[in-house]
């Protein structure tokens, strides 16, 4: 029987390419997604590639609809070996500029999406002794960065999540959760964040305007620069790091994407860029005899 792959937000960019990239590698693969009418430039791409994927309604915003998809997915395919928390959005916007309704937003949709989904199929993973749980974080859940506080902070949150998840999951459950932290990818992505930036009214011209035109300057400046050097990667790209974690015999709790990100993180990364030598440190001291 082929392992079964879940992966949330398929509809376009990452999640389009990891679904269709683990369904060619023999996985039998949930494609999730909130709006299945969506499901179009998925199930094309899947068969130009010659595969099959299940399109599967979640929203990772609701918690109903999220146990429903793991339900169905385990009654008609039997078990979940892989879990990818691929859902997520962009928001670049200086926070004295957020109204309160988007910092629950963006919070909700990059991280408690994640807590809600982990928290709904741990149960089955716990009781088969086996699975696997892939968080994509950013840079930015790493390294904070101008105007993305409050993105890099609901990815931020991730990271601490999945650390803290990593101490305790794999040695006692045999399920691994990892971080995986691409750089800039080339997807709806910086168009979606772009219009949420934006909104309807548009942005203050107060102090912050003329940086954050700096700032945009330089976030195109690194999307330009696709094909030359791996600021920007492809989505493709990227699905084939996870493709590896997915196959790894002993995931990592941590891993950047391109060398471009393995630079900017390098002062927070350097002394354990895997994160396992912090998690057996951890675990010495707060699970053993060490204090
Ligand atoms: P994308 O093309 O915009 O894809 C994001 C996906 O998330 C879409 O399928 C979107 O669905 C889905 N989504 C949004 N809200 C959702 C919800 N409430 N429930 C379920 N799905 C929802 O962007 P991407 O670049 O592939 O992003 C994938 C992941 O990579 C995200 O976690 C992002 O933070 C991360 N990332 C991206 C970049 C980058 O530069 N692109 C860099 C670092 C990390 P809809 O079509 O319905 O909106």
């Amino acid at each position: 029987m082929n392992p079964v792959a879940v992966i949330t937000g398929t509809s376009s960019g990452l999640g389009l390419h990891t679904a269709v990239l683990l369904a060619q590698n023999a996985f039998t693969v949930y494609a999730t997604m909130r709006d299945v009418s969506k499901k179009g430039a998925l199930l094309s791409a899947a068969e130009d590639a010659g595969v099959s994927v299940q399109v599967v309604p979640l929203d990772v915003t609701d918690a109903v609809s999220i146990q429903a998809a793991v339900d169905g997915i385990i009654a008609e395919g039997g078990q979940i070996d892989v879990w990818i928390n691929n859902a997520g959005a962009g928001f670049a916007k200086h926070p004295e500029w957020a109204t309160e309704e988007e910092m629950h937003w963006v919070t909700d949709v990059n991280y408690f999406g994640v807590v809600r989904c982990i928290r709904a199929v741990l149960p089955h993973m716990r009781e088969r002794k086996a699975g696997r749980v892939l968080n994509v974080t950013s840079v930015g859940g790493l390294v904070g960065q101008p105007f993305n506080a409050l993105y890099c902070a609901a990815k931020f949150a991730v990271e601490g999540y999945t650390e803290a998840l990593a101490t305790l999951l794999p040695e006692h459950f045999g399920v691994h959760v990892t971080c995986v932290e691409p750089g800039g990818i080339a997807t709806e992505f910086a168009a979606s964040a772009t219009v949420a930036t934006f909104g309807t009214a548009g942005l203050p011209d107060d102090e912050y305007a003329p940086i954050f035109q700096q700032y945009l300057a330089g976030f195109q400046r690194r999307a330009g620069t696709s094909g030359r050097n791996d600021a920007y990667q492809t989505p493709e790209e990227v699905a084939a790091v996870l493709l590896q974690v997915v196959q790894s015999e002993d995931p990592p709790v941590r891993v950047r994407t391109s060398q471009w990100g393995e630079r900017l993180c390098r002062y927070k990364t350097a002394a354990d860029p895997d994160g396992t030598r912090q998690r057996a440190d951890v675990i010495e001291r707060f699970l053993h005899e060490r204090l």
